[in-house]
C-alpha cells in the first residue's frame, strides 16, 4: 500500500513542485522535502520553501549544492549573466546534469529514512531542453539508483505530461488552488504569487493560468 509509505519531494517552493509536494500528501503516509541551495539569486526561494513546509507540517531539509555553482555558473546564480533563450538553444538557466543531481541526493536522504518514493515536478511538455527533465532519463535514472543503492525507488513525476494549464488544474483538484496562487514563487525576479509578470517564468506561469480560468468559466 503506497498510503503506508514515505515519500520525498524534491522542493523549491514553485508552482510545479508545491503542486507535488500536495501530490504526495494525498497520496503517502508521511512526506519530507528537500530543497536544494545552489546559490540562487533570490535567498527568497529558499525561504519561501521553508515557510510553505513549516505552514503545511512537512520536515523540510535544505542542502548545500554551491558546488554546482562553482562548476557551471549560470544565470540563475549569476547577477551578471542575463535570463534569455534563444532559438533553438538551451536557456542560460541551464545547468547540465542538474536535476540528476538533485534526484540522487534526494534518493540518498529519502533510503536514510525508509523513504523509497521520490517525487519530482518536472515536465516534458513544457520542456525547455534540458535533457534529464526527460521521461526516458527520469526511467533510466531510476533503474540507476536502484543498482547503485540496492533498494526500491519509484520516481514519480506526476507533471511529466502536464501543460500549465493541466498543472494549475492539477492544483485545483488537490484543492491548492489558491494556496499554490498566493504563497508559490516561480518568478525570476523573486515576486512570490502573481509574480513580475514580465520574466519569462512569469509569462509561463500566467499563460497557463488565464487558459485554466478561461476553460473553468467556460
Ligand atoms: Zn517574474
Amino acid at each position: 500500500m503506497l498510503s503506508e509509505e514515505k515519500a520525498v519531494v524534491v522542493f523549491s517552493g514553485g508552482q510545479d513542485s508545491t503542486t507535488c509536494l500536495a501530490w504526495a500528501e494525498q497520496r503517502f503516509a508521511s512526506v519530507e522535502a528537500v530543497t536544494f541551495d545552489y546559490g540562487q539569486r533570490h535567498r527568497l526561494e529558499i525561504e519561501t520553501a521553508e515557510a510553505i513546509c513549516l505552514e503545511r507540517g512537512i520536515p523540510h531539509t535544505v542542502l548545500d549544492m554551491s558546488l554546482l555553482n562553482q562548476l557551471a555558473p549560470n544565470a540563475l546564480t549569476r547577477d551578471d549573466i542575463e535570463i534569455e533563450q534563444k532559438d533553438g538553444e538551451l536557456p542560460s538557466t541551464f545547468v547540465d546534469g542538474r536535476n540528476q543531481l538533485f534526484l540522487t541526493f534526494a534518493a540518498i536522504k529519502g533510503k536514510q529514512n525508509g523513504a523509497r518514493h521520490i517525487v519530482t515536478g518536472v515536465c516534458e511538455t513544457d520542456f525547455s531542453g534540458y535533457p534529464d527533465c526527460r521521461d526516458v532519463f527520469i526511467k533510466s535514472l531510476n533503474v540507476t539508483l536502484n543498482l547503485a543503492m540496492d533498494y526500491e525507488f519509484v520516481l514519480h513525476t506526476p507533471l511529466m505530461w502536464l501543460d500549465k494549464e493541466a498543472t494549475w488544474a492539477l492544483a485545483d483538484e488537490l484543492d491548492v488552488f489558491q494556496y499554490v496562487r498566493e504563497k508559490t514563487l516561480t518568478c525570476y525576479n523573486g515576486v512570490i504569487g502573481d509574480g513580475c509578470g514580465e520574466c519569462p517564468a512569469c509569462e509561463l506561469r500566467r499563460n497557463g493560468l488565464e487558459k485554466y480560468l478561461q476553460r473553468k468559466e467556460a
